[in-house]
């Protein structure tokens, strides 16, 4: 179906969702201009009802929405864009229109870093010095931090222990790297063990 501008006098609303946390960023309005430049570039684009023109998001302020998925709503009346920012979202300074940034979803954001690291074989990368020992030595380091996590859940220090989560969780992100595996990939295997 195509997107239905005529509903609302022209102009569709537009969520936009940040592509890996899903935080939702900010609401806009497009024409079918807007919808089409958008496309184009890449960037998102709306009218803004205010100026009453198009509006580059990011124009004056450089902080842009770089495009990742766009969805049509079920009667194609609204879009949600799935979207990477470059920084801040709102004039205000904060970083979505509706909050600040959650911590929420940051294991996708770590998740992504650490591809990042990977694939760029990045110099004075702790994570790409241990991807680069190999595979045994990554699964070692998951061992590892997984009995110093074991110790600190006898203890009773809730900093110790909440640090050794952390330092499993990220090195159980590199090893799945490291197997080609997604998180996404272990939460389809929880989820279809729900059913
Ligand atoms: P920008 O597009 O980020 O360069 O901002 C240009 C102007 O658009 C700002 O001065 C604001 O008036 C407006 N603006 C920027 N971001 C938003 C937003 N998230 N929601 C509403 N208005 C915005
Ligand atoms: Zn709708
Ligand atoms: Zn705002
Ligand atoms: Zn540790």
């Amino acid at each position: 179906m195509m997107i239905d501008f005529e509903k609302s006098n022209g102009l569709v609303p537009v969520i936009v969702q940040d592509w890996l946390t899903l935080q939702v960023l900010m609401l806009g309005y497009m024409n079918p201009e807007a919808y089409e430049k958008t496309l184009e570039d890449g960037r998102i684009h709306f009218f803004s009802r205010t100026k009453n023109r198009i509006w580059l998001k990011g124009e004056t302020s450089e902080n842009y929405l770089f495009v990742k998925n766009i969805k049509k709503d079920c009667d194609s009346d609204a879009l949600l864009i799935l979207a990477k920012p470059t920084n801040s979202v709102c004039h205000t300074g904060s970083f979505s229109c509706f909050d600040e940034k959650n911590d929420k979803g940051f294991l996708y954001e770590l998740e992504e870093k650490i591809s990042k690291r990977i694939d760029e074989k990045t110099e004075n990368s702790y994570t790409y010095d241990l991807f680069k020992r190999g595979i045994n030595k990554v699964a070692q380091k998951v061992g590892e931090e997984a009995v110093e996590l074991v110790i600190e859940a006898k203890d009773n220090d809730k900093n110790l222990f909440l640090n050794e989560a952390a330092d499993l969780m990220y090195h159980y992100l590199i090893l799945l790297k490291a197997k080609n595996f997604k998180l996404e990939d272990v939460e389809k295997i929880l989820v279809e063990r729900d059913k």
